[in-house]
């Protein structure tokens, strides 16, 4: 695979963008911080890090991320979603009607794994990622409460899923780039390049 000419944009509004641009460049490509919507048409894959998703979609709208984002993954842009990103991406967020993308046809339930576990690790197994299990961090994370018959289930924590993918969308509850697992972020860039 040839990554060396692949820009991946971080949404860079809120929340944890540098570590996700740190672990994109260990994956060999190239990553731009995105705060205007122009600098969308310099990538050709999105990564939507964690935060606070409602802040997050209130700036994208005032920003003109919103239309922008939706423009350009309808001409077949990436789109990777962690946490916060998550619920960005997702069709249905249980109880809210905050701004969002609705480009993956998914139900999240927000603040899902309850309040006595603010943040939490586990290890789960995906077989997509190979044999080797991966240990995730989740912090006031969401899960995925309902997946559409397009959406690959990749894995699951207390039966709740929480790393999914729909054509050219990903999406996890946790923060790989919060850990030195690179797994998910290659099988990024792999759709990407793909
Ligand atoms: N709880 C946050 C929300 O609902 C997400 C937390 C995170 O991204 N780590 O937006």
């Amino acid at each position: 695979m040839k990554t060396g000419k692949i820009c991946i944009g971080v949404l860079a509004l809120q929340g944890a963008f540098r570590e996700h641009r740190l672990m994109l460049e260990r994956c060999g490509v190239q990553t731009l911080e995105i705060r205007k919507p122009e600098e969308l048409d310099q990538v050709q894959g999105l990564v939507i890090p964690g935060g606070e998703s409602t802040t997050i979609g209130k700036l994208m709208v005032e920003w003109g991320l919103m239309d922008k984002i939706k423009a350009r993954a309808a001409q077949g842009m990436a789109i990777y979603g962690t946490c916060a990103g998550m619920i960005l991406l997702a069709k249905e967020i249980v109880g809210s009607d905050q701004p969002r993308l609705a480009l993956m046809d998914i139900t999240v339930q927000r603040n899902a794994f309850g309040r006595q576990r603010e943040s939490f690790e586990a290890e789960m197994n995906v077989p997509e990622f190979g044999n080797e299990a991966m240990r995730a961090v989740f912090i006031r994370a969401p899960y995925i409460e309902k997946a559409g018959p397009g959406v690959q289930v990749l894995a699951k924590v207390n039966e709740r899923i929480v790393i999914a993918r729909q054509g050219q969308f990903l999406a996890t509850s946790f923060h790989p780039e919060l850990t030195n697992d690179e797994r998910v972020h290659r099988y990024f860039v792999e759709m990407v390049a793909g």
